[in-house]
């Protein structure tokens, strides 16, 4: 499987463990039963049964009628907006709690930006009946009120990040602070495939219930149980990972990732990681990492909060390399324009990450072809950023 981690936690050049001595002992726990556990026939189970009875799994695979004839392509939503809790990232969540249970863990922390990792965390908190404390940057938690609202009222513990950008990165390095002072007790659930080995394998295979779906809807009304092409939108990666996950070494498929070029990726306001990005390490892993020539991460700049994120996850980072993937910027405006387009043609409002993977169908060559979107989120979210953005 040469796009799958290898023993070691590397994607080809990328992946790895690079983390403070303080953390070794966390990460090597969870290394080593890891597999163990999501392994085992109750694990699965368990995992199931609340991906369907409280996530609402399957999501559904809707064929876009409106927007198939306009691009004349053949093209299927993935419904990962139609999960609780409004997007994918709950899939992650539900299976890193059950883990964390597994591992006898009472207590949860994560890191949030836009607070939607948060919010999917604290709800599977509520859910389980474990502590939880969400660390998330001073400015964010003043930019992203309603969720942090969402996440107070589910019962989390709020904390304000203080240091540097008092963004997403500072929220990271105060949970891993956290984690290394209370490293018996607690489990740190985070929300892309980004992150130490084996958190990125970890949380794919978590998302890759998507494309285990995907697989036998499509050949119930296609008779073929894959596409042309997959299209998905890319922040750390997660949602992109789940819906490719199971056709990575299916060469028939074309594999896009959509990354959010911001004001465009030749003006310093930009998240377009393969375009800017070189390699580095962050987060604990080795990636594609948006950096000055000093080799510091740069501030990432996104309309959508949710791609505004300096580097990928080691997946990506491989799968570009490699050439298995095409990735693709598109810049705010592009994508704000095909939110509205999904909007007008199909009746549903996609969240902003989401509509950047509706803006390339010009870009590719789909006449006639198969097409599967992984429509990632919902935008109730984003409805204050579709309004003072207004052009509709
Ligand atoms: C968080 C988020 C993303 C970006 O995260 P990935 O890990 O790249 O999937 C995309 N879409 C939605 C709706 C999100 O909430």
């Amino acid at each position: 499987m040469k796009y799958n981690v290898d023993n070691k936690g590397f994607y080809g050049d990328f992946g790895g463990s690079y983390i403070p001595e303080m953390l070794f002992s966390n990460i090597d726990e969870l290394r080593k039963n890891y597999l163990n556990i999501v392994n085992k026939d109750s694990f699965e189970k368990e995992f199931n049964y609340y991906l369907n009875k409280y996530v609402g799994r399957p999501t559904p695979l809707y064929y876009a009628n409106r927007l198939s004839e306009k691009y004349r392509a053949k093209i299927y939503l993935k419904r990962e907006d139609l999960c609780h809790t409004g997007a994918h990232k709950i899939n992650n969540t539900i299976g890193q709690i059950l883990l964390a249970k597994a591992l006898k863990k009472k207590k949860i922390i994560a890191e949030t930006g836009a607070g939607q990792h948060g919010v999917a965390t604290a709800t599977v908190c509520a859910l389980m009946g474990m502590d939880c404390v969400i660390y998330m940057g001073e400015v964010d938690i003043q930019r992203q009120k309603p969720n942090v609202e969402r996440m107070r009222i589910l019962g989390a513990d709020v904390r304000p990040a203080l240091s540097g950008s008092k963004t997403l990165k500072d929220a990271t390095n105060e949970a891993m602070r956290h984690w290394i002072n209370n490293p018996d007790d607690t489990h740190y659930i985070i929300g892309s495939v980004v992150g130490p080995h084996p958190y990125p394998d970890m949380v794919a295979r978590f998302q890759s219930v998507i494309s285990k779906e995907l697989i036998y809807q499509l050949n119930k009304v296609e008779n073929r149980n894959y596409p042309d092409f997959i299209i998905a939108c890319v922040g750390g990666g997660s949602n992109a990972a789940g819906i490719f996950y199971h056709y990575l070494e299916n060469s028939k498929v074309n594999l896009i990732g959509v990354e959010a070029a911001g004001l465009g990726v030749s003006t310093n306001k930009s998240a377009a990681t393969t375009k800017l990005g070189k390699k580095g390490v962050l987060h604990g892993s080795k990636t594609l990492l948006m950096q000055d020539e000093n080799g510091q991460v740069t501030e990432p700049y996104s309309i959508s909060a949710g791609l505004d994120y300096p580097g990928i996850g080691p997946l990506h980072a491989h799968l570009f390399n490699s050439k298995r993937c095409e990735y693709l910027s598109v810049e705010d405006d592009e994508a704000m324009n095909a939110g509205i387009e999904l909007s007008r043609l199909e009746g549903i409002i996609p969240a902003i990450e989401t509509a950047h993977a509706f803006s390339v169908f010009d870009k590719l060559n789909i006449k006639g072809k198969i097409v599967v979107i992984n429509l990632s989120g919902r935008g109730d979210k984003d409805l204050e950023t579709y309004i003072k953005w207004g052009k509709y």
